[in-house]
C-alpha cells in the first residue's frame, strides 16, 4: 500500500506522460538512453538548483548526520530534501532504466516513517545535480578528520573557480558575476557589455553553498598578498581582493568585489587587462580621424576633450594617445590618476586618492598635485574628467602654458563639450582665446553584429527591407550590404546575443576662428549651423567634416557592422536632408 502510494506520486510527477505516449514501459531520457523511437514524450527533468521545488535542508543521502542514510550508490541515484514538513525525493535520471527506483523510494519511505514528515513526492533531476546536492552535505557535515575528502573538496571548490574563469575568457568576458540569492546561485558574464548566463546545462545555476565555497576559497587562499579586505570570507561584508592565478599557463589577474544583499551576496571579478594593447585600429576609426588625431597630438598644445557616456572608452582613447607620444623619449608626460587603472611605461602618473565624503579635501589634494605639475612644466598632461570649476581652470592654465592637456567629460555631442565646460565655470574668453582649444571627439561604443549569424536586409521581413530601401533611396545610398541582429539562440560564436564586440562611433572637431567667434558670442545654433555647413552632404563618403555621429554609423551600418537599429540612436533617417544633386562624389564606404 505504502509502496503503491509512492510510486503513484512518482507516476503523477514524471513518469505519466511516457505511459500516455504509448511508449514502453522502459523510461528514456537526455542522460541515460536515447529515444530511438521517438515514441516516449520528453520528460521534465530538474537540471539547475533553479529547478528544485523549495528547500531548506538536504535531510537524505550519504553523509552523517542524514536523517535518511543511502549507501554512497545509493546516493549517487537518489538524496532528500525538505521544506518544514514537505518532502521531495531528487531522483537521478541514471536511476529510470536500473529498474530499482520502486525498491529504493520504498527504503526512503520506510526510513522517512520514523519523523514527522509528509508523503514524499519525487523529483527527477540530472546526475549532476543530484552528486552536487550530496556532496554539499558531505561538504556541511565536515569529516574534516579525513584529510583525503577534504583536499577532494578543496580540488572541487578550486576547479569550479577555475572553471568560471576559463569560461570567461573564452567567451571574451570583461566580468565574472556570481550572483547568490537563497540556495540557488547564477552565474553570468558581461560579454561587449551585455550580461550572459553560463552556458551549460544548467543555464550557469549551481547551487549556493558550492558557488559560495568557491569564493571562499579565492578569498582566503589565492588573494594577492595585502590586497584582501577581510582576513577570512564573510558574505556579509564588503570585500574587495585581487587574485593572481595560472589558467593553461596564462597568467590572470582579477579584481574582485564581494557585495552583500537581502538573501545573499554579489561577487564580481573583473578581468585586468593590463597586457591587452589597444591601438586606434581596435578602435575602429576610420583614416579620416586618425588623420585629425595624428594632426592634433603633432601640434604639441591645447586641449583635446574626450566626451562620452561611462564606458564609452574615452579613457582608454586617452591612454592609446598618451602611450602614442610616450614613445617619443624627448616628452614630459604626466597624467593625475583617479585611481590608476592602467599603469602605463614613460608616464608620471600622481594618484590622487578621490574621497567622495571629503570634497574639500579632494580639492585640496588636486590644486596642490596641479600646482607641482605646473612647476614641473611637462609636455603632456592628462586631468582625467573635467567636472570641476578648479579642474576646468586646471586645464586651461595648463593650455595657456603651452602644454598639450588631455581630458574628459560628459556631454551628448561635439559642440555639447562648450556647453558642458562652461556650464561648470570655464572662462569663455580664455577657452575661446587663440591656441586653447584643439580637438573635441564624442564618441559611443557600439555592438558589432555577429559574423556568424547576423541576417541580411534581403532576409527581413518585407515591412523592414523596405523601409530601409526607401531610406537608402532618398538618401542616395546603397543599403544591401546592411544586417541585422540575429536572434538565433543557439549561435555559439556570440552565445546567442547576435553581438561579437564593440566598435566606435564618433564625432570630431577642430575648431577654426570662425566656430570660436560663434561661441564666444555664446551662439551655439549659430556654431552648429556654421560647423555642419562644412560637410559634403553625402551619406556614403570618409570625409565626416561638420558631420555628427549619425554619419560615422550610418556608413558603419551600410558595411553590415552595426544594425541599423543603434544607427536610429544616433537620430532618425527621415530627419536628416537628402544629398544635394549634382557632381558625384566617389563612393568608399566599403572597408
Ligand atoms: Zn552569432
Amino acid at each position: 500500500m505504502l509502496l503503491k502510494s509512492l510510486v503513484g506520486d512518482v507516476l503523477q510527477k514524471s513518469i505519466k506522460p511516457v505511459l500516455a505516449a504509448g511508449g514502453p514501459s522502459i523510461i528514456a531520457c537526455d542522460d541515460c538512453a536515447s529515444d530511438q523511437s521517438g515514441l516516449i514524450a520528453p520528460l521534465d527533468v530538474c537540471k539547475s538548483p533553479l529547478d528544485l521545488p523549495a528547500y531548506d535542508a538536504v535531510i537524505g543521502g550519504n553523509f552523517k548526520s542524514a536523517q535518511v542514510k543511502l549507501s554512497e550508490q545509493q546516493a549517487q541515484l537518489a538524496v532528500v530534501i525538505a521544506k518544514s514538513r514537505e518532502v521531495h525525493i531528487v531522483a537521478s535520471t541514471k536511476l529510470y532504466s536500473t529498474g530499482r527506483a520502486p525498491q529504493l523510494f520504498a527504503q526512503i519511505r520506510q526510513q522517512l516513517q520514523s519523523y514527522d514528515y509528509g508523503l514524499p513526492k519525487v523529483v527527477w533531476a540530472s546526475p549532476a545535480l543530484v552528486a552536487d546536492l550530496n556532496r554539499l552535505r558531505s561538504d556541511l557535515t565536515g569529516r574534516t578528520d579525513e584529510l583525503d575528502q577534504f583536499n577532494a573538496r578543496k580540488t572541487d571548490h578550486w576547479k569550479r573557480f577555475i572553471e568560471w574563469i576559463r569560461y570567461g575568457l573564452q567567451v571574451k568576458a570583461s566580468d565574472i558575476h556570481v550572483e547568490v540569492d537563497g540556495a540557488h546561485a547564477r552565474i553570468r558574464f558581461r560579454v561587449d557589455g551585455i550580461m550572459v548566463p553560463m552556458q551549460n546545462d544548467a543555464h550557469g545555476d549551481v547551487l549556493a553553498q558550492l558557488a559560495r565555497e568557491s569564493i571562499a576559497l579565492a578569498f582566503n587562499s589565492i588573494s594577492d598578498a595585502g590586497t584582501a579586505t577581510g582576513s577570512n570570507f564573510n558574505s556579509n561584508e564588503f570585500l574587495e581582493n585581487i587574485v593572481s592565478v595560472e589558467v593553461d599557463g596564462q597568467k590572470i589577474k582579477l579584481r574582485c568585489d564581494c557585495i552583500p544583499t537581502e538573501d545573499g551576496f554579489h561577487f564580481i571579478a573583473r578581468f585586468s587587462r593590463n597586457n591587452q594593447r589597444y591601438t586606434y585600429d581596435s578602435f575602429g576609426y576610420e583614416g579620416w580621424h586618425r588623420q585629425l588625431i595624428q594632426r592634433a597630438i603633432a601640434s604639441r598644445r591645447g586641449m583635446i576633450v574626450l566626451a562620452g557616456i561611462p564606458g564609452s572608452g574615452k579613457t582608454t582613447a586617452v591612454q592609446v594617445m598618451l602611450e602614442d607620444l610616450a614613445r617619443n623619449d624627448t616628452l614630459k608626460i604626466s597624467s593625475i590618476d583617479t585611481p590608476i587603472e592602467k599603469k602605463m611605461a614613460g608616464i608620471a602618473q600622481t594618484l590622487l586618492p578621490m574621497d567622495e565624503s571629503d570634497q574639500e579635501e579632494s580639492q585640496r589634494l588636486f590644486n596642490k598635485a596641479i600646482q607641482h605639475w605646473v612647476r614641473g612644466n611637462p609636455d603632456v598632461m592628462s586631468l582625467g574628467e573635467i567636472r570641476s570649476v578648479a579642474s576646468g581652470r586646471a586645464a586651461i592654465m595648463m593650455a595657456e602654458i603651452g602644454c598639450l592637456l588631455f581630458g574628459t567629460t560628459h556631454a551628448h555631442s561635439c559642440l555639447g563639450i562648450f556647453q558642458r565646460l562652461i556650464s561648470i565655470g570655464v572662462d569663455l574668453y580664455s577657452l575661446t582665446a587663440p591656441g586653447i582649444m584643439n580637438l573635441f571627439i564624442h564618441q559611443s561604443l557600439v555592438p558589432v553584429l555577429c559574423n556568424a549569424c547576423k541576417i541580411p536586409l534581403a532576409a527581413m521581413p518585407s515591412e523592414i527591407k523596405n523601409a530601409m530601401l526607401g531610406a537608402g533611396r532618398r538618401l542616395d545610398v546603397c543599403v544591401d550590404g546592411m544586417h541585422y541582429q540575429a536572434s538565433d539562440r543557439q549561435c555559439r560564436q556570440c552565445m546567442g546575443t547576435g553581438i561579437r564586440g564593440r566598435t566606435v562611433v564618433c564625432e570630431m572637431i577642430q575648431h577654426d576662428a570662425q566656430l570660436l567667434d560663434f561661441i564666444l558670442r555664446r551662439d551655439l545654433y549659430g556654431a552648429e549651423k556654421y560647423w555642419r555647413s562644412n560637410s559634403d552632404g553625402r551619406y556614403d563618403t570618409l570625409n565626416f567634416t561638420g558631420k555628427s555621429s549619425f554619419y560615422h554609423a550610418f556608413i558603419l551600418a551600410q558595411r553590415g557592422l552595426i544594425a541599423p537599429d543603434e544607427v536610429s540612436k544616433f537620430g532618425f533617417f527621415d530627419d536628416f536632408p537628402a544629398p544635394a544633386p549634382g557632381e558625384q562624389i566617389a563612393r568608399v564606404v566599403a572597408q
